[in-house]
């Protein structure tokens, strides 16, 4: 897979580049046409992206004309991105997705433009040159649910990205240098140069923060603190256990330990997530494949359960654990995506006379929640350095989906772009 990326990359690399700095003489014509001469300050008109073509099959780099932003977007050249399950369960055929598709969610990089007749509040907040990371769901702003503060139900989300693989206006901003055929959004399209995305789901990066690390505050952290903060609704004492200590669970436990969790049991099946897993503050760690789940969980907590069960994978056998991992009253939050035939099963009489609740969260509030997010990582409480456990070039991303769904990948992988 990797070898064919590489392969398709040089070929493209070794076309020249001839209308690289053409003219913007096509500008009187329509808007798609004079994208093509688009630039974005003095700089190229064209730029490489990673395609998802169609399940099963490696993505591929291609070049595009220059992305355009429109009124509110932001055109961010981007500095990483991180690999995450969604895009493999996209390219592995699990979730439907229009193709093809542009992947990666989970980005920072640095403001190049703003779209025309843009808000000067929003240029002011986010100016040309800063730092910026962007969360993966990109709330509209005005729906019933975003004016509602839900921004994470954003209805515009998923009615255009997720249904359709456009942004807001129904359209795309990508398109291929070759034939100029429109390409999907997988959320802002992370994984490419350059990328749109709606000012909304942007928030400041402060200089101190590296890019790298901090590509995985858009998807992992942002998914960890929401289903803490709003789903979980956790307060300091809470027993918090944590199934599937990947990216997004290694950080549900740093997050848990930073809102003050009294117990953070972590449960796997590899050892060196555990291993990490306790790097990262976990205070007790479970092998699921050497020991019953929740019958140690229930051990550790004196035979209760916790006050707040994670689990992090998206499987029934790890839903069922997670709902028998709460004690009476408890809360079992679920952010793992699965493929969308899966079903589980539930305990229905425990469920009721124990008063068990089962909370589905995905995401957060990218306004409300992604500045406070980059805080705890500027402060330190967030530990970014020890949850990224592998960076990768541009030229690798296929190599690194490839590795996770092997289950290779230990924290989290971070394509590194430019
Ligand atoms: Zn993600
Ligand atoms: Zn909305």
């Amino acid at each position: 897979m990797a070898s064919s990326l590489s392969r398709s990359l040089l070929r493209r690399l070794a076309r020249p580049h001839k209308a690289f700095y053409r003219s913007i003489a096509s500008s009187a014509v329509d808007e798609k046409i004079s994208a093509v001469g688009y630039h974005v300050n003095g700089g190229p008109s064209f730029m490489r992206g990673t395609v998802f073509w169609e399940p099963n099959k490696p993505l591929t780099v291609e070049e595009f004309h220059m992305p355009r932003p429109k009124s509110g977007e932001v055109l961010i050249r981007t500095k990483a991105c991180g690999v995450c399950h969604s895009d493999l369960h996209v390219m592995k055929g699990e979730l439907p997705f229009a193709s093809p598709c542009v992947v990666g969610h989970e980005i920072t990089g640095e403001v190049v433009d703003h779209g025309a007749h843009t808000d000067s509040g929003i240029i002011k907040r986010f100016p040309v040159g800063s730092h910026v990371v962007g969360a993966f769901i990109m709330p509209c702003g005005n729906c019933f649910f975003c004016v509602k503060g839900q921004e994470d139900l954003c209805e515009a989300f998923f009615a255009f990205n997720r249904a359709k693989g456009t942004l807001y206006d129904g359209e795309t901003r990508l398109f291929l240098r070759s034939n100029g055929k429109p390409v999907y959004m997988y959320s802002m399209g992370g994984l490419a140069e350059y990328c749109v995305v709606p000012a909304n789901a942007l928030a400041v990066l402060p200089e101190s923060l590296p890019y790298t690390e901090s590509a995985i505050l858009g998807c992992a952290v942002f998914t960890a603190y929401g289903a803490l903060r709003h789903a979980a609704e956790m307060r300091a004492g809470d027993a918090v256990a944590v199934i599937g200590v990947g990216g997004v669970g290694s950080s549900c436990l740093q997050i848990a330990r930073a809102f003050g969790a009294s117990e953070v049991i972590a449960v796997d099946i590899q050892d060196d997530k555990l291993h990490n897993a306790k790097m990262l503050g976990a205070t007790h760690t479970v092998n699921a494949m050497k020991e019953d789940a929740v019958d140690k969980i229930k051990e550790i907590t004196g035979g209760m359960g916790v006050d707040v069960a994670i689990e992090a994978l998206g499987k029934p056998l790890t839903f069922m654990q997670c709902t028998k991992a709460v004690r009476d009253g408890g809360k079992a939050v679920m952010i793992g995506l699965a493929a969308t035939s899966a079903v589980a099963e539930i305990d229905i009489t425990r469920l009721v006379r124990r008063q068990i609740k089962i909370i589905g969260s995905y995401g957060a509030r990218a306004r409300q929640d992604l500045p406070q997010i980059v805080k705890l990582a500027q402060s330190g409480i967030f530990n970014l350095k020890n949850t990224v456990s592998r960076k990768c070039k541009f030229e690798e991303a296929n190599q690194a989906y490839e590795d996770l769904d092997h289950g290779k990948i230990v924290g989290r992988a971070v394509v590194e772009i430019m």
